[in-house]
């Protein structure tokens, strides 16, 4: 992820048709315009530095592109909703071990190229089914993730506040910042790959993970020995993701690209529209039409064919490798009817569109004692299904995209170290939707690492 030296204007960026969505439908947004602070909030972002340059942004769609192409997977990972209380060295240390873990695991298993990509530094804003709670008698405005208010269910903290996107601004700052450390900075050389493990504890999964890495470290000494140049192995590309939902942030943190003259969404690498805002009307669409940044779009299971036709139509107009990314979340008991005709729909339209899996988004069932979980046995099955369905149609499966965190969480049931309901009121840490934890998430890496070397 080095920073190729190109400026970025800055200032919020003018460009024709960037206010375009203000006068479309929009969903999932605060209504705070009129609120004291929040011109004064925007004027600050607009202000800010980009969190991300257009040069990696570049390379990154160069990077999707040789997925598209059926050279490279795309792996996404991380919280469903990021805090800023969570932003500590110990947990972004541990998520983005968990995430290189994974990709070795991957890589190995494989022998692919594995792009990496965190739902990190700046994945703070959540879509909800429903504008307000209700909890016994009382019902509040929802908790629409930290740049918006707040978790607690008092009316106080869940009334939006504007000053919320200068703090996701800065946590994501300091987040990417410790990232980019860890990935250039020699944390992520490959010839400490047995250090990965170190400090999470003993299970099966971590066992296997222990002999994958000395493998590869027998390997890798072993070209050393021969003369092999290892420099390259000392640094990683890892990229930022998040969804682009709350779109007076991504507005004010779009810049132009001195080199091109494009606008860029400067917030992350790459951006998401979710299931909830992916209407071709609306407002979201068309922001994201007119940056430059690799997108993203959640599939549920009633998109339709001619759904995807316009998604291409609108999103990759030039059909541009790497620029389109589809994240289809359908469900285990979904996947394998719903899925066919979209990726029939896409290549109909000359799209080289990547696919990526989510099987978190569609596998979501609340437990006996009331939490938001998932099954592991749904969560592989849905993967199973997806490549499954590649496999059928001659298509390419591109990628993971999972919420996931390298602690030790209880949140999704299953597991071969078993997760079950009695330890959620412990070990049940997410504000939102449930994660794979540390263990969870090897797992599933071996378990498409396989599906991946034996299509
Ligand atoms: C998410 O990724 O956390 C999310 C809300 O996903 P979706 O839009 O697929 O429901
Ligand atoms: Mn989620």
């Amino acid at each position: 992820m080095t920073a190729p030296g190109e400026i970025l204007h800055t200032g919020a960026a003018e460009y024709p048709g960037l206010d375009e969505w203000r006068r479309l439908p929009i969903s999932q947004q605060p209504a705070w315009q009129d609120h004291p602070d929040f011109q004064s909030s925007v004027d600050t972002l607009s202000a800010k530095p980009p969190l991300v340059f257009a040069g990696e942004v570049d390379q990154l769609t160069r990077r999707l592109a040789s997925v598209a192409h059926g050279e490279a997977f795309l792996l996404q990972g991380g919280d469903c909703a990021e805090t800023f209380r969570g932003a500590t060295a110990d947990r972004i240390s541990a998520r983005v071990k968990t995430i290189l873990q994974m990709a070795v695991v991957l890589t190995y298993g494989a022998s692919l190229p594995v792009v990496k990509m965190g739902r990190m530094a700046g994945q703070f804003a959540k879509p909800r089914s429903s504008d307000m709670e209700t909890r016994g008698e009382v019902s509040l405005p929802s908790f629409r993730g930290e740049i918006v208010n707040g978790f607690d269910f008092t009316e106080q903290a869940r009334i939006p506040d504007p000053k919320r996107m200068v703090t996701a601004y800065d946590t994501s700052s300091a987040t990417l910042n410790l990232v980019r450390a860890f990935t250039e900075g020699g944390f992520a050389d490959l010839r400490a790959v047995q250090q990965w493990n170190k400090g999470f504890t003993s299970n099966p999964a971590h066992a296997k993970y222990e002999s994958t890495a000395a493998e590869i470290d027998r390997a890798v000494r072993f070209m050393e020995a021969c003369g092999a140049d290892f420099e390259k192995l000392r640094r990683t590309e890892f990229y930022s993701a998040h969804e682009a939902l709350l779109l007076d942030y991504e507005r004010a943190l779009t810049r132009i690209d001195s080199r091109t003259g494009k606008p860029y969404v400067t917030s992350g690498h790459f951006v998401w529209i979710g299931e909830r805002t992916r209407d071709l009307d609306g407002a979201h669409v068309d922001y994201l039409s007119r940056v430059q940044n690799p997108l993203g779009v959640k599939l549920g299971p009633k998109t339709t064919a001619s759904d995807v036709e316009e998604l291409v139509e609108r999103l990759d107009p030039h059909r541009v490798p790497g620029r389109l990314t589809f994240i289809s979340r359908m469900g285990a008991g979904a996947v394998r009817e719903a899925l066919p005709p979209l990726i029939e729909a896409a290549r109909d339209a000359d799209s080289q569109v990547v696919w990526v899996t989510d099987p978190m988004h569609g596998n979501t069932i609340t437990a006996k004692n009331g939490y938001k979980t998932r099954h592991f046995d749904d969560v592989m099955d849905e993967v199973r299904g997806f490549f499954e369905v590649h496999r059928t149609l001659g298509s390419y499966p591109g990628g993971l995209h999972v919420e996931m965190t390298g602690d030790d969480v209880a949140e999704c049931l299953g597991g071969s170290d078993v997760v079950d309901e009695t330890a959620f009121d412990d070990r049940y840490e997410s504000l939102c939707d449930p994660r794979l934890n540390h263990k969870q998430s090897l797992e599933m890496a071996y378990l498409v690492a396989e599906a991946l070397a034996h299509p």
